[in-house]
């Protein structure tokens, strides 16, 4: 079982997906953004279960993503959107394998025209436009040049027509309604094509912004940016543990790990668990000059880290914890309900979705449901 572990609920994605598609209009079709290894979650057992929930429509960032994806599915039909969108030399690849590109810039579309032309093929794809995002995407302006492509029957047939939303999370931001009419007012333009804006946070704002199809990460996953945000009714998926490796008593005077950063002011119990930095457990987690020190959970009760995170150790303080729970133990709760994936993402001063996508590739994954 190697020192440190990952356990995904599966039937709570599942939840979390059917609650999400309960969110939003009858017409409108919940899909999933499963790039990055599905947030590091197992990109594969993820979308499969996500298939078994009824989800067809599956977002990826890069083709290579696309391509084992779509190999896992075999011939289960299913939309896979690759967001960066195709290259010249990987359209061959869209079309063997089903592949949907998103375009996003004036170069793609060529690209695009060009492939269809020469093959007689009609690939079809979707038009991400950015709305005041400036990241990806066609600019408003080169949505007016399209026109020619467009027409039916013409050489770029679209599927998708969507953009993406900057500050969803922040439901009052004056961005979400300047996005949600020039999306409005673009897309219109782009007649019988289905329509896509939100992401998680998008869903949770209102409907008038889940158009056709929506794009829902994070909130699949069973979390949101920071805990306040979090929406109650939504499961968290993951939990992380660790083998408890040593226990052993310190005195009065004794230091803990590198830069011997942790003195015992009085005799303690200590115990030494297998996962650290190398794992995603970030070095960050232990920040006594800021009040920042991360608990592990062991038998349910909280332990302190002491010292520096190590590469592939942490220390923690067991003093409390009661010894029949200590002999009983064998691992450690890294990310648990004493501290969720939220609050370890609030303490190293970042967002859940850095901490997931960070969790380290020698970490095994175990899924149930
Ligand atoms: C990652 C991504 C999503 C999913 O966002 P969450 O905040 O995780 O729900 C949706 N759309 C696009 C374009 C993305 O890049």
């Amino acid at each position: 079982m190697g020192a440190a572990w990952l356990n995904i609920n599966l039937n709570a994605l599942k939840a979390n997906y059917q609650y999400l598609d309960s969110c939003s209009a009858p017409t409108c079709t919940t899909g999933a953004a499963v790039k990055a290894d599905a947030y590091g979650l197992g990109m594969v057992p993820v979308s499969h279960a996500l298939y078994e929930s009824g989800c067809r429509h599956f977002f990826v960032a890069q083709v290579d993503e696309a391509v084992t994806l779509r190999q896992s599915f075999a011939e289960k039909p299913c939309h896979i959107f690759v967001l960066e969108g195709p290259q010249a030399h990987d359209l061959a690849d869209y079309q063997a394998y089903k592949l949907t590109p998103v375009i996003n810039t004036a170069a793609q579309i060529e690209h695009l025209v060009g492939f269809n032309k020469a093959n007689f093929s009609s690939l079809p794809s979707a038009l991400h436009i950015d709305t005041a995002m400036n990241r990806l995407g066609l600019a408003p302006v080169d949505i007016q040049r399209l026109g020619e492509h467009l027409s039916p029957g013409g050489p770029l047939p679209l599927c998708l027509v969507m953009s993406h939303l900057a500050c969803a999370d922040n439901p009052l931001h004056s961005l979400n309604t300047e996005q949600l009419s020039m999306f409005s007012t673009l897309a219109a333009q782009i007649e019988h094509t289905p329509k896509s804006l939100a992401n998680s946070a998008g869903i949770l704002l209102a409907e008038r912004y889940h158009f056709d199809l929506t794009r829902p990460g994070i909130s699949l996953y069973g979390a949101m940016t920071d805990p306040a945000t979090r929406d109650k009714q939504l499961t968290s998926v993951l939990s992380w543990q660790a083998e408890i490796l040593q226990i052993r008593d310190i005195d009065k005077g004794q230091s803990v790990g590198y830069g011997a950063e942790f003195t015992a002011e009085t005799a303690m119990k200590l115990a030494t668990i297998g996962a650290g930095y190398a794992d995603g457990y970030a070095r960050a987690l232990y920040q006594p000059e800021q009040n920042r020190i991360a608990l592990v959970g062991i038998g349910g009760h909280a332990a302190p880290l002491v010292g520096r995170v190590s590469m592939d150790l942490i220390v923690v303080d067991v003093s409390k914890i009661p010894d029949s729970v200590l002999q009983k133990s064998e691992h450690a709760d890294l990310i648990w309900s004493g501290y969720p994936l939220e609050q370890m993402a609030l303490d190293r001063q970042t967002i859940a979705y850095e901490v997931m996508t960070g969790l380290g590739g020698r970490t095994k994954r175990y899924y149930d449901g």
